[in-house]
């Protein structure tokens, strides 16, 4: 018999979004029922997990788990199946039977299932920016002709979405009187370290941010405020807006989390305490609203909300990505890739944190304009990147 209750499969389950995304499910049983869960290492958490919220599948990335998986789920008489080979995260994402697919794998690795589900007309939440910071026009063309029905859950995203006129996707925000979007961003946990101590940043102290608790790739992408960057070209494709149309700002108390400026001088913003929980709830909800969990935002407690402009001296990785998205074609994708090859780098203590950005801006220099016309061509900018910026690093 299926259920009436939504279907929903989480692509990177056991990582910072996916848990949160449990977290806001369990509060709503009666509503939601998980159709898989996904990981990639974290075995005992997958199961965990599985234990709990007994999904129809459970997929394994890394094989060498499977078998663990298979006994520990086995051993307690579950009937979730698991399947470990990379295409499956594709088959779970685009079943028949799937409703909703929450997209919070990190990285590159995300791509190709978040638009499995994007070509099976799924309603897609989006965590994973990189998917569509690589591929851009060829993810949003997908979405458009599948009919798939997107949803930021990147916290600045979800907010500029829900400051946006109820309209817009049918207009274009050019035709609903808007000036601008402002995206804001804390500036993470160097916004006042000196400049010179940079060179010595140990990757705990990369990963330490001051509002939010996240995965590591990502706390590195906010140290260094790539992730701003990222989430600019992602605020590009998901609004059909120019690099021009998004004044970046810096606002440390990460209580305003994005605004959209009207013509007529409103500015419409959404607020809350920095809890992931709440876009994750507004998306799976929407259009109605649901408890997250969240705690209610406590004005008094509030002392103050600060802003500033951001300084690509700082934080050369912001300005690496708002260029990137100006000169489009290939430029987006190799930046990604070159940004993950870095990341992973530095938290391998292979390279230090200014290294990042270098390391970075020559792959982009390095690699020639390319215009990218499918998705053929979006992998392999990915794949070319990556090779290019193991190679710079290797001759440090
Ligand atoms: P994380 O590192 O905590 O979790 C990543 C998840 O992806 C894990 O479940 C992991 O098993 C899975 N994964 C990693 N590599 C994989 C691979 N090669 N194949 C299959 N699965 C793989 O990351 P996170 O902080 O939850 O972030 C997930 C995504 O959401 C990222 O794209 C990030 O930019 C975005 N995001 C996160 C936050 C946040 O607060 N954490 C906020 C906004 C956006
Ligand atoms: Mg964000």
């Amino acid at each position: 018999m299926t259920s009436s209750k939504e279907q929903i499969t989480i692509l990177g389950a056991t990582g910072s979004i996916g848990i949160n995304t449990l977290d806001v499910i369990s509060r709503h049983p009666e509503k939601y029922q998980t159709f898989a869960l996904t990981a990639h290492r974290n075995v005992d958490l997958l199961s965990e997990q599985c234990l709990q919220f007994k999904p129809r599948y459970a997929v394994i990335t890394d094989e060498s788990k499977a078998e663990q998986l298979k006994v520990t789920l086995a051993s307690y008489n579950s009937n979730t199946q698991v399947l470990s080979a990379t295409e499956d995260l594709s088959v779970v994402a685009s079943h028949s039977d799937v409703d909703t697919v929450m997209a919070a794998i990190v990285g590159a690795a995300g791509l190709l299932p978040t638009l499995a589900a994007v070509e099976a007309s799924k309603k897609v939440l989006l965590a994973n920016k990189e998917a569509l910071v690589m591929s851009g026009s060829i993810f949003m063309q997908a979405v458009k002709e599948s009919g798939s029905t997107l949803l930021p859950i990147d916290s600045e995203h979800n907010a500029i979405f829900q400051s946006l006129p109820e309209h817009f996707v049918a207009q274009g925000i050019r035709s609903c009187g808007i000036e601008n979007i402002v995206l804001t961003g804390s500036g993470g946990p160097f916004l006042n370290k000196p400049l010179d101590d940079f060179s010595s940043i140990t990757q705990e102290e990369a990963c330490a941010h001051p509002n939010w608790d996240m995965g590591r790739k990502i706390s590195v992408d906010s140290a260094t405020m790539m992730n701003k960057g990222l989430e600019l070209i992602e605020a590009c494709w998901m609004f059909d807006v120019k690099p021009s149309d998004i004044e970046v700002i810096l606002h440390p108390q990460s209580i305003i989390h994005s605004m959209v400026r009207y013509k007529d001088g409103s500015v419409i913003s959404q607020m809350g305490n920095p809890d992931m929980r709440t876009p994750i709830a507004h998306a799976l909800a929407f259009p109605e609203r649901v408890d997250a969990g969240v705690a209610p935002l406590d004005f008094m407690s509030i002392s103050q909300l600060t802003f500033d402009k951001p300084c690509f001296k700082r934080f050369p990785c912001l300005k690496l990505a708002i260029d990137a998205m100006k000169a489009g074609g290939n430029m987006p994708a190799t930046l990604n890739a070159a940004n993950e090859i870095a990341v992973e780098a530095f938290l391998q203590e292979e390279i230090g944190f200014t290294q990042i950005a270098e390391v970075i801006q020559q792959t982009l220099s390095q690699t020639g304009y390319a215009e990218i016309a499918d998705l053929r061509a979006v992998l392999a900018a990915d794949l070319s990147a990556r090779q290019l910026t193991t190679q710079i690093i290797s001759e440090l």
